[in-house]
């Protein structure tokens, strides 16, 4: 279920996120998508329509993420937080690999969160490499 977000507030998570997804960090200029605005914490866990609770995210992480804030590390399957893109910068969890195409995780939050969001499935392996001949990835956020 959508809920309103106003427009300024829609500008602030936009400039904030450089209209990438605050994840994957796809741009969004880069798809055939538009991106959508995603609850940190969901609004079914009392998370507020707020700045700080507001992240950009392209359809398919909004999808996988849902309602979930924590998700199974597939290394040590214990359960770990998702990354929250306002509390956590995404360098500290992420980096690309020598192409450009693959995310790779540096801590647990890094791997749960590629795993549950599926940040490197095939079709998006396959298409961040025609981003790179382009020289459009990856995005210096
Ligand atoms: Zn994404």
């Amino acid at each position: 279920m959508s809920v309103y977000i106003p427009v300024e507030l829609q500008k602030l998570i936009r400039n904030h996120f450089a209209n990438c997804c605050a994840y994957c960090h796809t741009a969004e200029s880069l798809t055939v998508t538009t991106f959508e605005f995603e609850h940190i914490i969901p609004r079914s866990s009392a998370g507020e329509t707020i700045f700080e609770n507001l992240c950009l995210s392209c359809p398919s992480c909004n999808r996988y993420k849902a309602s979930r804030q924590t998700a199974l590390d597939p290394i040590t399957q214990q359960e770990a937080p998702l990354f929250h893109p306002h509390l956590q910068l995404w360098g500290d969890h992420f980096v690309w690999n020598e192409d450009g195409t693959e995310i790779i995780a540096l801590t647990s939050v890094g791997r749960a969160t590629i795993s549950a969001l599926k940040m490197n499935r095939s079709q998006l392996t396959r298409v961040r490499r025609m981003w790179v001949k382009l020289g459009e990835h990856p995005p210096d956020t």
